[in-house]
């Protein structure tokens, strides 16, 4: 698929990965439409130059605020040839935190709960509400989930890890069944990329220390999420795929 013209549903452009996915598909010419919670960001995308950004502000966790949002959408004319799940949260707490006194030292449910909702429940939300509307306008569409490499297990990240696991489960069996209808998915699977997130939630020694550990000795950039956004799209016969984006992390 060219992206150039294609028709590109994103969630969760508003900041980070999301926002620089947003750009770059812009500057190559593909139609963008973003949900995004934050109403001011929402402003933000639509002003960018060029005029081919639209955003709608919406709670990819609930299932209602995505059918009304998508209804919108699709009654705009936007017919979606890519879906790019990208919302998501990153959270980390241990099943049992060993030094906490005197207080429930279990992972808190509300949170397990919150992070479902954000990073997998979405997921399952906008992909359906969009894979129904490509079939039914017999459109050959691609969906793209942004995972990560911690669906391998990540010490620390119990929700976090079952979220973006469930994610990779949910895009191999997408491709099995929906296949045959010219449909494709797959998954991108970063290791630690230089986002404003990242930087918030690592001091620069966990970063420095973590570095140590990357085969290629650094932190990815955005531009690499981006080169493998447009690798999926281009290439008509990947399916199934999770693809790590983590400077060999995960060998
Ligand atoms: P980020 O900077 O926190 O950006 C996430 C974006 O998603 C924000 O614009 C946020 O909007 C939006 N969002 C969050 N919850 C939402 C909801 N319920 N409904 C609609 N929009 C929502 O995160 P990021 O680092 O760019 O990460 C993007 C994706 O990459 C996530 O799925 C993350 O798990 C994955 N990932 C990131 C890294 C990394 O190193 N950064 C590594 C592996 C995987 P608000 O401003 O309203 O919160």
């Amino acid at each position: 698929m060219n992206i150039a013209g294609a028709k590109v549903l994103l969630t969760g452009g508003g900041r980070g990965i999301g926002r620089f996915l947003v750009e770059r598909l812009a500057a190559e010419s593909a139609e963008v439409f973003v949900l995004e919670r934050d109403e001011a960001l929402c402003a933000e995308l639509r002003a960018i130059e060029g005029g081919k950004v639209n955003a709608l502000s919406c709670d990819v966790s609930s299932a209602d605020a995505v059918d009304a949002a998508l209804k919108q959408v699709f009654d705009a004319g936007f017919d979606p040839d890519v879906l790019v799940n990208n919302a998501g949260i990153i959270h980390s707490e241990p099943l049992v935190n060993m030094l906490a006194r005197g207080v429930d030292r279990v992972h808190s449910r509300e949170n397990w709960r919150r992070v479902m909702a954000i990073d997998l429940d979405s997921v399952f939300f906008v992909t359906g509400r969009v894979v129904d509307q490509m079939l039914a306008k017999r459109r050959k569409g691609v969906v793209i989930s942004i995972s990560s490499i911690a669906a391998n297990g990540n010490p620390g990240q119990t929700a976090y890890s079952a979220a973006k696991a469930g994610v990779n489960a949910m895009t191999q069996t997408w491709a099995k069944e929906l296949g045959a209808m010219g449909l494709r998915f797959a998954a991108i699977a970063p290791g630690f990329i230089d986002t404003p997130s990242t930087r918030e939630a690592l001091s620069e020694a966990v970063l420095t220390r973590l570095q140590q550990q990357v085969p290629l000795r650094r932190l990815g950039n955005m531009d690499s999420i981006y080169l493998a956004v447009r690798h999926i799209i281009e290439n008509d016969y990947l399916t199934g795929t999770v693809l790590e984006v983590d400077g060999g992390l995960v060998i």
